[in-house]
């Protein structure tokens, strides 16, 4: 369908080592105690991965949530990739846009055809919401990475206990993350420096749920003016300039 493409092996080893353990963090080729440089630590991404954070800057830069999602087969073929949309006039045919309903794992999932048949890996940068786990829940997704906490979210992934036609389903859907390293922390900083979310209740609960050093991090890049600045960059780029400021992040951030 649109949008696929082939990934090159290299590309792909590191998802099937990534799934197999789970969503912990795989650093291959570290051998010495050294911290991995940013652009190391971006050099380990597979190509969903990739293609998912270059979707969520792309939300970014457009005035959107900033969240991209994609869904691969197990070996890491794209078979369509998506954004946020909730604040465009606009979309690719199939895709949602200008509500709430604009979400990147939706709009991925809209873009399956229905009964389709394959047991996919639906890779996004942020923690899915209920909506879309709901989505997730009712397509062919056998397992979601995702790559930053949404604490809003937790406990909304499961949908056993609401009835036993639920619990008695065979296919569950497996949730692997958030990622644990700096990719992780920028995911969910980048979530926030789209439009909501930085004040009012819900920042509320992120702070109570601890992400209150990301939250400020995220209104500085805004109320300084850098935030313009970083939608200019590569979405690699950006990550790489926030690194130093993400690894002390890490250290505050409580584990969604
Ligand atoms: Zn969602």
């Amino acid at each position: 369908m649109a949008g696929c493409r082939a990934i090159s092996a290299r590309a792909a080893a590191p998802l099937s080592r990534w799934l197999a353990v789970g969503g912990g963090l795989i650093l291959t080729g570290m051998t010495s105690a050294l911290p991995a440089t940013p652009r190391e630590l971006w050099s380990e991404l597979d190509d969903p991965w990739r293609e998912a954070f270059r979707q969520g800057w792309e939300a970014f830069r457009t005035g959107n949530i900033p969240v991209g999602a994609c869904a691969s087969t197990p070996d890491g073929v794209i078979v369509h990739a998506a954004r946020n949309r909730v604040a465009d006039r606009n979309a690719p045919p199939g895709e949602v846009f200008g509500s709430a309903l604009a979400h990147a794992e939706a709009n991925v999932m809209a873009r399956l055809p229905y009964r389709y048949t394959g047991r996919l890996v639906l890779t996004t940068t942020l923690e899915p919401c209920i909506q879309c786990s709901a989505a997730i829940r009712l397509g062919p997704v056998a397992t979601v990475r995702y790559a930053g906490a949404d604490p809003l979210w937790d406990g909304c992934h499961d949908f056993s206990p609401l009835s036993p036609r639920e619990a008695a389903r065979p296919a569950k859907v497996t949730m692997a993350g958030p990622r644990g390293d700096d990719i992780g922390v920028f995911a969910t900083l980048m979530s926030r420096l789209g439009p909501g979310l930085v004040r009012g209740p819900a920042a509320e609960w992120l702070r109570a749920s601890g992400q209150g050093a990301v939250l400020d991090l995220a209104l500085h890049l805004q109320e300084s003016g850098e935030a313009p600045r970083l939608a200019a960059l590569e979405v690699d780029e950006a990550f790489a300039y926030l690194c130093p400021r993400l690894r002390s992040l890490r250290d505050a951030q409580v584990p969604g």
